[in-house]
């Protein structure tokens, strides 16, 4: 069996076209949704995740107040730059590209963030309406995960769905929303801790690999017909590539996609919903802020 391979792209422009169109409604209204981003140091990855993210923000029409700080930006004054998106009404959501330098505690800066402009998800107060199956931000990557899902007409309720890393970003709450009610899918979460990862992924309807490990899920371990979806994002050694590396994701996909239904790529699979769906997150917080 050949896999279908699932262009996230095309979804991502699909639901930017949604964006699009509330963003419109409320640029009317004379709103115009903003996002506060905040960056810490000048990490490459980050800065090109934070500069990919502003572009997506600005082609939906909204638009985001860029800080950049330097790397050794300490704790307080970054509090107090958090303090003051929190206050300004023309500001819809703030998010802080992590990681963050080792001298910032990651845990007391999401909590500073107002829970109403938390479109990344991350603060408890977040974390626990996912938990307890309230309205709430949910992080960006777990939603974009399910929404592909869904775009692509998996069954998932009653389906079994494994998920391979228990993260705060992906993994777990991933777990949280596959198990809501009205999603219904019944979840094992996989980690470090799993004796015999294959026991598990074999008998996956539905595997979501978010290990951040190029390879660890091989052809073997996939159930036939299985749908594989492939959160990892690694870079590995490549002399013949220009930047010196190439992505790979959790999956091995050539040999997956033999044993798959469906399969996304990487990159071009989880990646673009993931930004997908923090426009989401900042049009509906400013719609909320109306
Ligand atoms: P993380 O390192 O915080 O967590 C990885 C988890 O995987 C851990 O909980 C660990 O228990 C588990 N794990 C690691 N090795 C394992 C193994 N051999 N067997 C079973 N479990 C194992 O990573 P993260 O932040 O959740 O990210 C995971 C991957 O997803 C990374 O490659 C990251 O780059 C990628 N990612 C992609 C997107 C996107 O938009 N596409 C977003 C976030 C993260």
């Amino acid at each position: 069996m050949a896999a279908l391979v699932i262009d996230g792209k095309a979804a991502a422009q699909k639901s930017g076209e949604e964006v699009r169109e509330r963003v419109r409604f409320l640029r009317e209204k004379g709103t115009i949704p903003c996002l506060g981003v905040i960056l810490v140091g000048e990490d490459p990855a980050s800065l090109s995740y934070v500069t990919a993210k502003e572009k997506a923000l600005a082609e939906t029409g909204m638009a985001s107040r860029d800080l950049r700080l330097a790397a050794d930006t300490d704790e307080a004054t970054l509090l107090s730059h958090i303090a003051a998106l929190n206050e300004d009404p023309a500001v819809h959501g703030i998010l802080v590209q992590l990681p963050l330098p080792a001298h910032i505690r990651e845990d007391r800066v999401i909590s500073a963030i107002d829970p109403r402009k938390d479109v990344d998800g991350f603060h408890p107060v977040s974390v626990g309406n996912l938990v307890l199956g309230k309205r709430g931000f949910v992080p960006c990557t777990p939603q974009g995960v399910v929404t592909l899902l869904r775009e692509m007409n998996i069954p998932l309720a009653g389906a079994h769905a494994v998920v391979v890393g228990r993260s705060n970003i992906v993994g777990k709450p991933l777990v949280n929303l596959l198990s809501r009610r009205e999603i219904n899918a019944t979840v094992t979460l996989c980690h470090t801790g799993t004796r015999d990862l294959a026991r598990y992924t074999l008998d996956a309807d539905i595997l979501i690999a978010a290990a951040g490990k190029a390879g660890l899920i091989t052809a073997d371990m996939i159930r036939e017909g299985a749908a594989v979806i492939d959160v990892g994002v690694n870079r590995v050694p490549d002399p013949s590539a220009k930047k010196g590396y190439r992505l790979r994701g959790d999956v091995d996909f050539e040999g997956a996609a033999e044993r798959a239904s469906v399969i996304t790529p990487v990159p071009g699979g989880v990646g673009p919903m993931t930004i997908a769906m923090l426009l989401r997150n900042v049009v509906q917080a400013a719609e909320d802020s109306e």
